[in-house]
């Protein structure tokens, strides 16, 4: 038996020649290797695995993840920047030859990623460290790591209260949790230069690439800038550097992230070039961005969306109000107007595209006449969909010192704004049943249309290879999500024959 998986962590396969080097062999009997593996569908990617077995010079006889390899467990509240943060934070760990596991009682080291734009993210995050003491008392050598946003406004009290808590490290600190996390663990990387570019566990099909830090706007309710501080921008060179390496490790789509993502610059490049540098890297499939601020969504911006093949015709672009008394209270730095002309721009350049934004209802001082505007706003957009959110009041903003409204009156007016929106975007997702939607197959049972809708995969989805496009008819909607079927029985089949045919031909 040339090669026997012990592990059910990993129902794979190994590539016996990725081993097959005497010096290799030797140097990492019971150790970190990296090696090539398979999954059942065929798709190649480098695994950096804890090797516990015995190698001759042609053949591994038997590996498997050392049972005392450290595990660790994130548990991420937020916003997508915090995904990425957490997958930032999961690439060291892994740098440094820990494993990833989604079973809290696995794991060795828990790492809470928190948020604190709203006062109930912040709770959340909180009780969930307070049920750690227990956590980390049923075993020893357990560490508890607190990260994120609210950790940066609160580390003293955190540290006050959580006394149990190993280490905090606010938003601002987040690249340099490496250095952290070595001392944390009293060990160095395996290859110091590898904390980018490790092959590890975060091999999704759409990946998050963080372009800039901070933010130069002061929206009056908002507590972000406080906790991450002005904007800071990676370099072009970087930024693709980190596009190829998720695109090694299994990535289609790319999402460029910022808190006021359009307003990227480098040098003498602006977003509009980034956009088209990332949609040049080869095997990028899909390009998007989050969060785009309106003042910053210039003609250039949307050119580029609608000329640019890989660029998807999907935004997020946030309102927050559609009353320009709110949002000149707001420091959002637009009208209505300005919006509502900017929408029609971007309909006209392109006509398919969907979408969405964010709310905010029960700002100090809104009224009922103002709150209607939002209504109106919202029903002449049409949003595909939309995130409403109740007012909540941030410690140390502006608005903070405008007092607030009492949460009845906030919960009605979230009500009546969310059964809105709702109701415009169930009639949106109405609309594609019966259509055919090319879907790109992130997971097993799900996948997205370029214009960003989730898409549950029906029936039998073996054949199709995660990050295949296959073209599905949609055949249910519902609030969130739509439901899809594949053509002729088997799409991807028909796929692949297509792709053989090409081949034959050339
Ligand atoms: N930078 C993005 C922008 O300007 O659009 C948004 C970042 S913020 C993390 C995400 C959303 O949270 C905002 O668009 C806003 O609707 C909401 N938000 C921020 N502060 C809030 C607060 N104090 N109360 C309620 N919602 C808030
Ligand atoms: Fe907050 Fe405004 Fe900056 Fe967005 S643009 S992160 S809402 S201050």
């Amino acid at each position: 038996m040339p090669f026997q998986n012990r592990s059910h962590d990993f129902p794979l396969h190994a590539d016996t020649s990725a081993v097959d080097n005497p010096d290799l062999a030797k140097a990492t009997l019971n150790g970190l290797i990296e090696i090539l593996l398979h999954d059942n569908l065929d798709f190649p990617r480098l695994k950096r695995v804890q090797v516990d077995g015995v190698f001759d010079r042609k053949l591994v006889h038997s590996i498997q993840y050392n049972r005392q390899t450290m595990k660790f467990f994130v548990r991420t509240y937020g916003c997508q920047m915090n995904v990425a943060d957490s997958n930032e934070m999961s690439r060291h760990l892994a740098a440094r030859g820990l494993v990833e596991t989604v079973d809290p009682d696995d794991a060795s080291v828990m790492l809470v990623n928190t948020c604190t734009v709203r006062q109930h993210a912040e709770d959340r995050a909180f009780s969930e460290i307070g049920r750690l003491r227990r956590w980390k008392a049923k075993q020893s050598g357990r560490k508890v790591v607190v990260t994120g946003c609210a950790a940066e406004r609160t580390k003293e009290y955190l540290e006050d209260r959580f006394p149990f808590v190993d280490l905090v490290v606010g938003a601002k600190s987040i690249e340099d949790f490496g250095s952290m996390a070595d001392r944390l663990l009293d060990r160095r990387a395996t290859d110091e230069e590898l904390d980018y570019a490790v092959p590890c566990v975060n091999d999704k099909i759409a990946a998050f690439v963080t372009i800039m830090r901070g933010c130069n706007y002061s929206c009056t309710y908002c507590i972000v800038p406080y906790v991450r501080g002005r904007e800071i921008y990676h370099s072009m060179e970087q930024i693709l550097g980190e596009v190829r390496d998720r695109v090694r490790e299994g990535a289609r789509e790319i999402t460029l992230l910022g808190q006021t993502v359009n307003s990227y610059r480098s040098g003498d490049s602006r977003f509009a070039d980034l956009l088209r540098a990332v949609a040049a890297v080869d095997g990028v499939d899909r390009v998007r961005f989050i969060s785009p601020h309106p003042y910053y969504m210039t003609d250039r911006v949307i050119e580029t969306m609608a000329t640019v093949p890989e660029v998807c015709e999907s935004l997020h672009l946030p309102v927050q109000s559609g009353c320009n008394t709110m949002l000149k209270a707001m420091a959002r730095n637009y009208t209505r107007e300005q919006y509502l002309g900017l929408v029609k721009k971007m309909r006209h350049a392109m006509p398919g595209m969907t979408l969405s934004t964010d709310i905010i209802v029960g700002f100090p001082g809104e009224t009922e006449d103002d709150f209607r505007q939002t209504l109106s706003l919202i029903e002449e957009v049409q949003f595909d969909w939309g995130f409403v959110f109740k007012y909540s009041t941030r410690e140390g903003t502006p608005a903070a010192k405008l007092g607030s409204y009492p949460e009845a009156l906030i919960e009605e007016r979230h009500q009546r704004c969310l059964e809105l929106v709702d109701r415009i975007a169930l009639a949106k997702r109405s609309k594609l049943v019966g259509t055919e939607q090319d879907v790109l197959v992130e997971e097993s049972s799900f996948g997205r249309t370029r214009t960003n809708y989730k898409v549950h995969i029906n029936g039998d989805v073996a054949p199709i290879a995660l990050g295949e496009e296959v073209r599905l008819r949609i055949i249910n909607a519902q609030r969130a999500t739509l439901e899809g079927e594949l053509q002729n029985g088997n799409v991807t089949f028909e796929n692949f024959r297509e792709k053989d045919a090409d081949h034959a031909r050339a």
